[in-house]
């Protein structure tokens, strides 16, 4: 399905220019940008994959991952093909890299439909990147809105801010990758910028729920240091948003052994310094590292065990112990 798309100018010559993203794609006539997902054809910016879903299921919304919004509830998630980030390690890149990957049409009212439908919290839209489905996020969210229902992006944040002022109206929740805290990586490995990733992390906080992700990548970002900063970097932002750290697995185009254990709990203890909410995922068992505990008095809130959760030790965002706040919404 296509439709006009959002954030462009139309240049001289026939030429576009894409301003959803920090790419700024020029584009020519006849040609796609970087995501693949956003085409001039005869001087008009479309979006290619308006209503496009390759992937729907309805999950944990504790897969996303997000740990303190709507703890223990499932949630109606969503993707479509397309990324404008090109990691070489990308663990979804059937969809996410390849822009020939299958779907199927769905309308926003389809969507709202089946989410209610199914008794979930609301709409993930996740897999691959929801930036570059901006105008169908933007109509689903709307209408999910209407409905009662929550507004979840999992995303890379590498969007522009005026386009992001518009999806925060709408949006409840974003985890927000934080691939790493070296700009030169982001330029070299993922074809982003970091300053970009950081400013949509400080807009979004404040705005909607916050959470963060960072994949730690053998021989990318598993250094010890950097990972320091980065933590402190979060920590002058708010020290009680989530951090989760995930471990990679060789993928797509890069085969560099999977992210050793030790580490990723040497990481996790380093965080815990810092930050009030760690969390590490991906790995098979959870190493203590996956119950949402008080800071406060110890008391564990919700406990998890794969894509389990118990919430019994929250009430109304505190702790049923001790009262003290636990940055979750429910
Ligand atoms: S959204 Fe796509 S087309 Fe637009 S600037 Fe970003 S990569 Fe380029």
């Amino acid at each position: 399905m296509k439709k006009e798309a959002a954030y462009y100018s139309a240049l001289e010559g026939g030429r576009v220019k894409c301003l959803l993203c920090p790419h700024r794609c020029l584009i020519a006539s006849g040609k796609s940008g970087t995501c693949g997902a956003r085409a001039n054809e005869g001087g008009a910016l479309v979006s290619l994959i308006y209503g496009e879903v390759t992937s729907i299921a309805m999950d944990p919304i504790e897969k996303k991952p997000l740990y303190h919004f709507y703890p223990g509830s499932d949630i109606l998630s969503i993707g479509t093909r397309g990324c404008n980030l090109q990691c070489p390690y990308c663990q979804n890149w059937s969809i996410s890299q390849d822009h020939g990957a299958s779907s199927r049409k769905y309308g926003p009212a389809e969507v709202v439909k089946a989410a209610r439908a199914g008794g979930s919290v609301g709409i993930a839209y996740t897999y691959s990147e929801p930036i570059i489905w901006f105008e169908y996020v933007m109509d689903c969210a709307a209408l999910a809105r209407r409905e009662g229902l929550k507004n979840v992006m999992v995303t890379n944040g590498y969007v522009n801010p005026e386009p992001l002022a518009e999806l925060l109206e709408f949006v409840d929740a974003m985890n927000i990758d934080l691939k790493n805290f070296r700009e030169e990586t982001y330029r070299k490995v993922q074809k982003g910028g970091l300053a970009d990733v950081l400013r949509t992390i400080e807009s979004a906080h404040g705005k909607c729920h916050v959470e963060l992700t960072t994949l730690i990548v053998t021989g990318i970002n598993d250094d010890m240091k950097e990972l320091s900063e980065l933590t402190d970097w979060v920590a002058s932002l708010d020290a009680n948003i989530p951090w989760h750290v995930s471990r990679y697995h060789p993928s797509y185009r890069y085969d560099a052994p999977a992210t050793d254990i030790d580490f990723m709990l040497e990481v996790c203890k380093m965080a815990k310094n810092k930050l009030s909410y760690v969390y590490c995922g991906n790995i098979s068992g959870s190493y203590g590292w996956s119950d949402t505990v008080c800071p406060e008095c110890g008391n564990v809130a919700v406990r998890r065990s794969g894509y389990r959760t118990k919430v019994d030790g929250v009430k109304d965002g505190a702790c049923v112990r001790c009262g003290a706040g636990l940055y979750i919404r429910q």
